[in-house]
């Protein structure tokens, strides 16, 4: 372990409130382009425009932090013109808080020929397919011209389900040396805040060393990442709880690429404050909405006579009433727009990142007030109507941190 001076922080971890029952936290995240409520939802807005809504309506929604791809900026402006225009807010009129990735899990996921050695993520380039090289110092350093809020240190990502513990164990190694690397590159401390990720799959001695070396390095927020990769939902419960049960209470934890509604909340009970996730955008796309009750899929011909909102009370633009001030639309609307693709699509864009939020913002309140066990009951009682349907891994994973779903 090598620890480093304290390293600078440009930003401030206000907690607002603990659970008394679960450690669900609510807190005021304060950063540079101003203060972000925690638990948070960061909807991810790739290629700098979340497809289908404009950032006046990212912001309309309550979007005060959203997420970035650095491989897409990287590419297209590219990081001359990102340095000429002074940076991602600018070029996107976005006057809020940015997080960009590091670009390493971009190029391995969409890249065939992606390659990890010690220098760094080696690929072919999509447009001329000259060999290129993403070093941890290339990536800090294209996200240092981006002028994210919050920048993520590259790390060697490989899937939990990879059932190869050398080549795991060589990863989460790795990753802690790329951070090493990572802080010695980074331009502006003082104006950007560098999260580390823990990795080492879904081994929980892996997971509790790679921690205890992150924390050493005193990062201002800290994300546990590799996660979300088609592993059992129970065995991803153990590691997050593992991990936020060693972090320091003064940091956000960003638990990386989780967006479903029962696995926000559920990991919010075991500790964990920021997330992101491509789906409630991307399911939108195929004419999906999200609500209390569950996905509704809106190109389903039994919604083409359901003259009512896409949820009833929801408070999104698309479906408040025009009374007041919203559109008004129904899922009979939508049905009947979803064929011409943008249309319905940029609908559920809006409600979805809505529902989204809205749906943080409820379970902020519920923590700061202390009731979040009994929020907890009802979002379930609501998804699934009957108890016998309640899906094992939650039920276990709340069990655990004091809360009985199956009780009364
Ligand atoms: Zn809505």
């Amino acid at each position: 372990m090598a620890p480093m001076s304290t390293m600078p922080s440009a930003l401030t971890f206000e907690l607002l409130g603990k659970c008394s029952v679960t450690k669900a936290r609510a807190a005021t995240l304060h950063l540079p382009h101003g203060p972000v409520p925690l638990p948070i939802f960061m909807p991810v807005a790739t290629q700098a425009s979340l497809k289908g809504l404009t950032p006046d309506q990212l912001e309309d929604a309550g979007c005060r932090l959203c997420l970035n791809n650095t491989y897409h900026l990287g590419l297209k402006p590219g990081q001359a013109t990102l340095d000429a225009i002074g940076g991602a807010h600018k070029f996107q009129s976005w006057p809020h808080n940015i997080l960009t990735d590091s670009g390493g899990f971009q190029m391995v996921s969409l890249l065939k020929l992606a390659r990890v050695t010690e220098e760094g993520v080696r690929f072919l380039s999509p447009h001329d397919g000259t060999p290129m090289l993403l070093t941890p110092e290339h990536s800090i350093s294209l996200q240092n011209s981006i002028g994210s809020d919050i920048i993520m240190q590259l790390d060697d990502v490989i899937a939990t389900t990879s059932p190869d513990l050398a080549r795991m164990t060589e990863a989460m190694e790795r990753s802690v040396r790329w951070l090493d690397r990572c802080i010695k590159a980074h331009k502006y401390p003082e104006r950007q805040n560098l999260f580390c990720i823990i990795q080492g799959g879904l081994d929980l001695d892996l997971r509790r060393e790679c921690t205890a070396e992150m924390i050493a390095r005193d990062t201002p927020g800290i994300a546990i990442g590799g996660l979300s990769g088609g592993e059992a939902k129970d065995a991803y419960c153990k590691v997050v709880d593992t991990c936020t049960g060693l972090l320091p209470e003064k940091k956000p934890r960003y638990v990386m690429g989780v967006g479903y509604p029962e696995d926000l909340v559920v990991s919010v009970a075991l500790g964990a404050d920021m997330f992101d996730c491509v789906w409630p955008t991307r399911t939108a796309r195929f004419g999906n909405a999200i609500t209390a009750r569950g996905v509704l899929n809106l190109r389903n011909a039994v919604y083409s006579e359901e003259f009512v909102p896409i949820e009833e009370g929801c408070q999104c633009v698309c479906c408040r009433p025009e009374e007041a001030g919203g559109l008004g639309i129904t899922r009979a609307y939508i049905y009947h727009v979803a064929s011409k693709e943008t249309a319905g699509a940029h609908l559920l864009t809006i409600h979805n990142v809505h529902y989204q939020l809205n749906l943080m913002k409820r379970v902020r309140h519920a923590i700061i007030e202390d009731r979040y066990p009994a929020f907890l009951k009802e979002f379930f009682r609501m998804l699934y109507d009957d108890k016998s349907k309640y899906p094992e891994w939650a039920v276990d994973a709340l069990r655990g941190v004091g809360v009985n779903l199956l009780g009364d």
